[in-house]
């Protein structure tokens, strides 16, 4: 298979922005309206794109409602709205002004706006994953002599500074975290002082009526109820509580009974704090001594995961759709069928598969450790693709991120780089023994098991969609008898697909 033109090498200079036409202008020392196109990112600190924006002159803040944005998963959706909101909030704060939200798509909007208000650039935060790349071209060629200009806001790095000895990327997640420490993350930027809001700006839609995800139903209300407060506030809050409290995350992370980890995954993927920030700030408290560093430490070599997964989707922008091992293409799926609805709708009879399950479609959150075993059960002793798991998380996770979720698909199932073996077969109880001892994680999603009745279990009849034939009372099923079974017929596949490749 011919790999694809990897996304950013052809569209970065040094200087990691294209606008020469908001170069010139600032050799003019001339103040230009500009749009600041809001597309993730949505905070004022550490945010490239709006300072840039902000520094030639008065601003469009303009978010776009594209077909891109609406054809995401609904709960991010959801999830989106209310991060739009709290940076509306926070820019009419500063400003007296708030968002203008259009809605079309950006290679219309955004040049008929342009010509409306004479504005010489368009700022945005680059977001390098296909759907969005797609809208950037169409926009750049719709935009004349208006400049893109795109900033690498979301990432600690640019992707162009991390290569191998001979000019590669890396494959290998070690490696690469010890790379980017060494080369040392970009230093957050500061708030703008000043942001002047450009005149006569179209009226657009109003935020208080918006509603971007209508597919959630009554989800939305079940969302509602366990929503973490949004916004960059509550994002750099979280932060120090976190840092305040780390000790004990290096051992206490995968522990499904214990809240240790730092909620800060839907902030990172709307950007409402960055990862820069989020360096920053631990190592400064590392520094001082005001954490456990070797918990930070651990904390920001999650961090780097995140960082390597952007590295990867830049590289291989299909990640979330092909096998990036290529002889995965002759793994012998499984029909989707039965199998996939009952794990859909988290009655496989595998208690911590079903908890997990049910905990995203309450909470539009998962824990890690749990992500891991409902996508082992699924890819491995379900042997179902592993395309149609990252569907299903991508449509019902609020922190969902494409590079995450596909580079960590790809790691469960065993067709991505430095990918968990294959034989490596997540055995969903002992591991449920292991990290929820006592069965209080499993007790607080599954209405009935062990005889809980537990407000947050009966909140999953709430979220779900009434079609749904899921038993009021949570039973383990036969699938758990069928483990061992299922787990050999997974290896026998795999060693089957293996002679295969090796006869060719
Ligand atoms: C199958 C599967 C799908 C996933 N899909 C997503 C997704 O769509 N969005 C997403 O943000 N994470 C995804 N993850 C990674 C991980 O589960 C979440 O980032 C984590 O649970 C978030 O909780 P936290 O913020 O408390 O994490 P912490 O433990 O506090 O970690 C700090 C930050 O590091 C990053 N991080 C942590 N673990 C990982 C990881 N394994 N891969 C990449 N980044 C990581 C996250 O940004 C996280 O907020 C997925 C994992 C699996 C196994």
């Amino acid at each position: 298979m011919a790999r694809p033109e990897p996304l950013w090498h052809v569209r970065f200079s040094a200087t990691r922005c294209i606008g020469i036409g908001v170069q010139v202008q600032h050799l003019w020392n001339q103040p230009m309206t500009t749009i600041f196109w809001l597309c993730r990112d949505f905070r004022l600190s550490d945010n490239p794109a709006l300072a840039a924006a902000a520094k030639d002159g008065p601003i469009a803040p303009v978010f776009v409602i594209d077909s891109a944005l609406m054809d995401q998963g609904a709960a991010s959706r959801w999830r989106l709205q209310r991060g739009l909101a709290a940076f509306d909030t926070a820019l009419r704060e500063k400003t007296g002004h708030g968002v203008t939200i259009l809605r079309g798509e950006a290679s219309d909007v955004l040049p008929k706006l342009a010509r409306q208000i004479g504005a010489g650039a368009i700022h945005a935060s680059d977001w390098p994953c296909a759907p969005m790349r797609k809208a950037q071209d169409a926009l750049r060629k719709a935009l004349g002599d208006v400049t893109l200009c795109l900033h690498a806001g979301h990432l600690l790095i640019h992707p162009r500074m991390i290569r191998t000895k001979t000019g590669g990327s890396y494959k290998v997640y070690t490696p690469f975290a010890r790379a980017v420490r060494e080369a040392g993350p970009d230093k957050p930027v500061n708030r703008p002082r000043d942001i002047a809001i450009a005149a006569d700006l179209p009226k657009g839609e109003d935020l208080a009526k918006l509603n971007l995800a209508p597919d959630m139903r009554s989800g939305a209300a079940v969302l509602d109820r366990h929503a973490l407060p949004a916004g960059e506030d509550a994002a750099a809050t979280r932060l120090e509580r976190f840092l305040d409290h780390a000790k004990g995350y290096g051992e206490g992370r995968d522990r499904l009974d214990m809240d240790v980890t730092s909620g800060l995954a839907e902030a990172l993927a709307l950007g409402e704090i960055s990862p820069r920030t989020v360096w920053a700030r631990s190592m400064a408290r590392i520094q001082d001594d005001r954490t456990s560093a070797d918990d930070a430490r651990k904390f920001l070599s999650e961090v780097l995961w995140r960082e390597f997964a952007w590295h990867l989707l830049v590289e291989f922008p299909q990640m979330d759709s092909r096998n990036w091992r290529e002889d995965w293409m002759e793994f012998p799926w499984r029909p989707r069928g039965a199998g996939l609805e009952a794990w859909q709708q988290a009655r496989t009879g595998i208690p911590a598969v079903d908890a997990g399950l049910r905990e995203m479609r309450v909470t539009g959150r998962m824990h890690n450790r749990v992500r891991m075993i409902v996508a082992s059960y699924l890819t491995k002793h379900l042997m179902i693709d592993w395309r149609a798991g990252l569907r299903h998380f991508a449509d019902s996770l609020t922190d969902w991120d494409p590079a995450s979720n596909a580079m960590n698909w790809q790691w469960v199932a065993g067709s991505g780089p430095d990918a968990s073996p294959f034989f490596r077969i997540f055995n969903p109880v002992t591991q449920a023994e292991k990290f929820d001892p006592k069965g209080a994680y499993r007790r607080r999603w599954l209405l009935g098991y062990d005889g809980s009745t537990a407000d947050t279990a009966r909140d999953y009849f709430d979220a779900i969609p009434k079609g749904w034939e899921v038993p009021d009372a949570y039973k383990s099923g036969d699938a758990q008898r069928k483990l061992a079974e299922r787990r050999v017929a997974a290896l026998d596949a795999y060693g089957q697909m293996r002679e295969k490749l090796q006869s060719l």
